[in-house]
């Protein structure tokens, strides 16, 4: 396969300016594989990272530009010398993190917590995969993907690990009633993987109407709007009084956190995967004195790729739908905004191939 000298890339500059721009498409060195992106899905993150994009550029090392983008997948046109695990035509997807494989918690298995950080798309290195080409550096964590799984189920392997970890977080047993706080891409995928662990019940809560209609097409067993109903009344009813065994907080709003720890049962478990704008203050007596809780937080998705992959491609974790929008990297600008602010956006994802 010929690689085009130049290719189409959303850059972060310094400025921090965000521009679609024609840059050398890189080639793969010793230990890499080059990548033609099918997708890139934008995250909550990098809408985030965007309207605080001065993190892009706390590194001393950081390149003159960054590429973002973590949700990606494509099929390998390269692979430089030493790889052996990958051939070119593969449809691949790489883990979200490239580990050191050299600090402490890399040593010791705990690769996601890797004291580099190197996250694709954020702080400048690695490049991410909102371009028509990006590199699996030496150290990726690299999966094969069923050439027939289609770009929808493709573009949320990566959220859906970060679901499938959370969720294994909590332990949800038989006997767990779970309440999953927030119904985004995300708490979908959470609410997938949390039926394969076959807890007692589940509560979906959004404010968003019509993302509770999917949690509910997805298995949620009920739903409740917070914005509508006392929703921490309806679960102490639901529950003997007690509260729910299981909370799970997937919005990132401090509401949401306080919302949990009132309507959780004393030594419950909370699991917090929301990331937030702002310092989240509460009474933290709850969590010792009053309830003996266990607070667990949750980071990425390690070990979970494959059985997620598996899991889509045998229809386990549902997916339709998510995918609500697709843009071709030219109008990336349209997309980031959709993302952010429309109220029909689950998913919004860039493709590189999709005609203007
Ligand atoms: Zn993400
Ligand atoms: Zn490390």
């Amino acid at each position: 396969m010929q690689i085009p000298e130049t290719m189409k890339a959303l850059t972060v500059r310094p400025g921090p300016v965000y521009q679609l721009e024609r840059i050398p498409t890189p080639r793969a060195g010793e230990g890499e594989v080059l990548i033609k992106v099918e997708a890139c899905g934008i995250c909550a993150g990098d809408v985030k990272a965007r309207q605080k994009a001065g993190q892009m550029w706390d590194r001393p090392d950081n390149p003159d530009h960054s590429i973002p983008g973590h949700e990606f997948f494509g099929t390998v046109v390269e692979i430089g010398e030493g790889i052996t695990a990958v051939s070119i035509g593969d449809r691949v997807i790489s883990e979200q993190i490239v580990p050191c494989w050299n600090c402490r918690f890399c040593k010791t298995g705990h690769y996601w917590m890797c004291r580099e950080s190197n996250i694709y798309g954020f702080r400048g290195n690695p490049d991410g995969g909102m371009a028509e080409y990006m590199i699996f550096p030496a150290g990726a964590i690299i999966h094969k993907l069923p050439a027939d799984m289609p770009m929808e189920q493709a573009v949320l392997i990566e959220p859906y690990a970060c679901g499938k970890h959370c969720v294994d977080r909590s332990k949800a047993g038989n006997e767990d009633v779970v309440v999953l706080s927030g119904a985004g891409c995300l708490g979908l995928g959470m609410l997938g993987a949390l039926k394969l662990r076959q807890p007692k019940q589940i509560i979906v809560l959004d404010v968003r109407d019509d993302r509770l209609a999917k949690a509910k097409a997805f298995g949620a067993d009920l739903t409740m709007n917070p914005a509508k109903e006392p929703v921490a009344d309806q679960v102490r009813a639901l529950t003997d009084g007690l509260g729910c065994d299981i909370y799970i907080e997937a919005t990132g709003y401090p509401q949401s956190v306080e919302q949990g720890l009132d309507m959780i049962r004393s030594l419950g478990t909370f699991v917090e995967f929301g990331v937030f704008n702002d310092k989240v203050t509460t009474d933290w007596t709850v969590i010792g004195d009053r309830k003996e809780l266990n607070v667990l937080g949750s980071h990425l998705g390690p070990y979970c790729y494959e059985p997620v992959i598996e899991w889509l491609a045998s229809g386990k974790l549902p997916s339709d739908g998510v995918v609500t929008h697709q843009f071709p990297l030219e109008r990336w600008e349209e997309a980031f905004a959709t993302a952010q602010s429309d109220p029909q956006a689950i998913k919004v994802v860039l493709v590189p191939g999709l005609q203007v």
